[in-house]
């Protein structure tokens, strides 16, 4: 569905030398798959997103779509930030209608989309409610309805429960699972915990420190995640 080919990217900052980012990073994401990207902080994990977002065009190599070029918006693709990024003086519900602003879609359909979209993170109820009366995984919860509402082939989630605490980031790994299930989306998902790309995904793409280069491809052979669930609370059981 998706394969990275030879990508590269630099940044030029005025007065610095000139930062590779990215060298030559490959790799190819199948139709469904469940992929994460690890890696420490700065080795360019958010600029690869971004480029696979189509938000950032100026890199060199082939990012392909069903074996062709990615030419602007031709991929549905929806993303989650680091930081939710809603906008404070929207509702939530205007806050994930945002992402159909463009949409051709009739007034009613957007409208249930979004109903529905906000159901699917759990948050019916909190419609009208602003950014700042939500929690913090309320919030990412919001951000990913965002993401979905226009349906979406990928989603792209740069660390979005880096913020949070530790019951609540169990709670929403649960969370993006049964989406991920549900929604048959491709998920490709940035975090810094291992535990979390191994408990996630088929696929764990790791990225080294200083020039970002993809250092390993593992792909995950456990039981299913459905399984794998099941198996993490039976643990904390005992
Ligand atoms: P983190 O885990 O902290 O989010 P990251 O892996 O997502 O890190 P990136 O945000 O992709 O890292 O940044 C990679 C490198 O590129 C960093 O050294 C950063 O300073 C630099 N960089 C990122 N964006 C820009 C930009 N717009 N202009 C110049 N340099 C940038
Ligand atoms: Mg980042």
């Amino acid at each position: 569905q998706l394969q990275i080919r030879d990508v590269s990217k630099s940044y030029q900052v005025e007065g610095r030398p000139r930062l590779e980012v990215l060298q030559h990073a490959g790799f190819d994401v199948a139709p469904g798959a469940f992929v994460s990207i690890v890696g420490p902080s700065g080795c360019g994990k958010s600029t690869l997103l971004r480029l696979i977002a189509g938000l950032d065009r100026d890199y060199t190599g082939d990012i392909l779509v069903h074996g062709e070029r990615i030419a602007g918006a031709s991929l549905s693709r929806g993303i989650v930030f680091q930081d939710h990024r809603l906008l404070p003086w929207l509702t939530l519900e205007q806050n994930v209608g945002l992402s159909l602003l463009n949409s051709p879609w009739p007034s009613e359909r957007k409208a249930q989309s979004v109903r529905e979209h906000i159901a699917l993170v759990g948050l019916s109820g909190f419609e009208k409610a602003y950014p700042h009366q939500l929690s913090g995984g309320m919030a990412q919860r919001a951000a990913i309805a965002r993401a979905l509402v226009n349906k979406p082939e990928i989603l792209l989630l740069d660390e979005p429960l880096g913020a949070l605490d530790a019951l609540t980031r169990i709670r929403l790994q649960e969370e993006i699972q049964r989406i991920w299930r549900v929604e048959g989306v491709t998920m490709i998902l940035v975090t810094h915990d291992v535990d979390e790309a191994l408990f996630l995904s088929d696929k764990v793409i790791v990225m080294n420190a200083g020039p970002g280069r993809i250092v390993r491809e593992l792909d995950v052979d456990l039981p299913r995640p459905r399984d794998r669930a099941g198996a993490r609370f039976a643990h904390d059981k005992r």
